[in-house]
Formats: structure tokens, sequence, C-alpha cells
């Protein structure tokens, strides 16, 4: 059995998080890097709230595994669902906080906060929803601007389409065996489209409403009593959104979604009119 030594650190996030953010490292860390993990996190926490609001749990444990080598600054992260759901995350030894707080990986994670467990066959939803949330958080946040997020999304979609050439089954069922397909590409990016083409339609049909304020009303409202990792969680959470939006956009695209064997087409001129933040 590996050992770890567990080191707890608990910080009072900033003025705007109401959160208390708990740091657990599973190895030693030099006082040096600790500083800047936790102004790491601290930031992702603040970015993420700033964002899609409040996260409505009290505590946020984050377990941190230094690595000492790594080709990026974060190669892992992943939520820990439980009676709070926590994260951990990999974090490579020696990267200053400027460098931590550019890498997506902490706000994918902490956007997964914001949503139900759903069943594998509706990882698509999941995924597809935290992938859009991190451009929309790292955007608002300034980490980059309008024309980098469209970039991002555009090269995100044409990766999803290449891999979708590979794996030609139903979105639900390629869910269910996305690791063992590798078909990670095509499965978070459908899930992303399906997200773009609500926040179309959203606009399209003068909502006052967005993605990310109806996750953040989701939050507040039904994320605790919501059901979790069961086989209708996905459907429900679906319902949810097109209550809180008084539309039936989100269970329509649900409908087409999950049974589609192509990938979505959106046009250059569909994303370029993409407007998050509105
Ligand atoms: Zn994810």
């Amino acid at each position: 059995m590996r050992l770890w030594i567990t080191l707890t650190f608990v910080l009072l996030t900033g003025t705007a998080t109401a959160t208390e953010l708990v740091i657990n490292y599973k190895s030693w860390i030099s006082d040096n890097d600790r500083q800047h993990v936790e102004t790491w996190l601290n930031h992702g926490m603040n970015a993420a709230e700033r964002t899609l609001g409040e996260l409505k749990q009290p505590a946020l444990t984050a377990t941190i595994e230094p690595i000492l080598f790594a080709s990026e600054p974060v190669p892992w992260g992943s939520v820990q669902r439980g009676r709070l759901d926590s994260l951990n995350l990999h974090v490579k030894r020696f990267t200053p906080s400027r460098i931590l707080v550019k890498d997506w990986t902490i706000y994918h994670e902490i956007a997964h906060l914001y949503h139900p467990l759903l069943a594998h066959s509706d990882f698509w939803i999941a995924e597809g929803l935290a992938t859009y949330l991190q451009n929309v958080i790292m955007l608002e946040n300034s980490l980059f601007d309008i024309n980098e997020f469209r970039a991002r999304l555009t090269s995100g979609l044409n990766r999803g389409a290449k891999n979708t050439q590979l794996h030609n089954g139903g979105l639900s069922s390629v869910s269910e065996n996305m690791w063992s397909l590798k078909a990670q590409q095509r499965v978070y990016w459908s899930g992303a489209a399906f997200f773009m083409e609500a926040e179309l339609a959203l606009k399209a049909s003068l909502s006052p409403h967005t993605v990310r304020s109806l996750i953040a009303k989701f939050q507040q409202c039904c994320k605790s009593s919501h059901p979790s990792g069961l086989e209708n969680s996905g459907r429900l959470f679906i319902a949810k959104l097109d209550k809180l939006s008084k539309t039936t956009i989100f269970s329509n695209l649900y409908a087409s979604y999950k049974q589609r064997n192509d990938f979505p087409i959106l046009s250059r001129a569909e994303i370029a009119t993409l407007q998050p933040l509105r």
C-alpha cells in the first residue's frame, strides 16, 4: 500500500465566496509551491463563482498531488462525488500561479460541481457542459478574449468531428463506453455543441437567460436535491433547465442528440454570434 503524507490546510477564500476551501497535499510540497497552489485555487473558485454564482456547499476539499514531470501545469483533474463534492488535481511542481491560472483544468472541474452526477449514457451532457463552461469562465475572467473563446470552440468541434469518424454509434452508447473506445473528443465536443446550440436557441427566442445563468439558477434552487447518478438524472436535469428557462429548448435538443450517430455541425457564422455573457 502506498503511504501518502497528507497535510491539510484550510483557507477562507476571498469575500466573493462563502465556500471554505480545504486543501490536502498527497506528498511533500515546498512553502513556495504551496503559496502558488493556494493562490491558484482561490483564483479558480472566485472566477467560477463570478460566472456561475455561489457554489452551494459549505466546504470544498481540493486534494493536490504534486508531480515532478508533466507536459502541462495541471496534467490531470477529477471530481469526487460525495456528501460534499471534492476535487483531485495533479500539479506540476515549480509552476508559478500566473501559469497555473491560465490552465483550463480547474475551471472545467469546478464547472462539474454545478451539475448533478449523471449516468454513463449521459456523460456527454456532463462533459459537454463542463467543456463549454470552462471556456465561458475563462472568457468572463479575462483569461482570453472573445476571439480566443470562439477559436477554442472551433478547434474543439473539429477534433470532435474527426473523432466521430472512428466511432459512429449512437451518442448515448458511445458515452457509456467512452474510455474503452477512446471516444472522449466525440463525447466532450458533441456535448459542448449541445450547449452551444442551446445558447443560440435561447438568444433566438429572445429569452433573458443564457446557459450560464440557468446553471447558476439550478445550483441555487435544485442541485442539492436532484437525483444523483441515476438512469434518469440526466433527463430530469434537462427537464429542469427547460422549466427554469420556460422553454422546451433543452428537451428538444436532448431527444435528437442522445440518438445521433453523426457529429453536430455548427457554422462559422453561428459560432461568431455566440454571446455566452449577454
Ligand atoms: Zn470533465
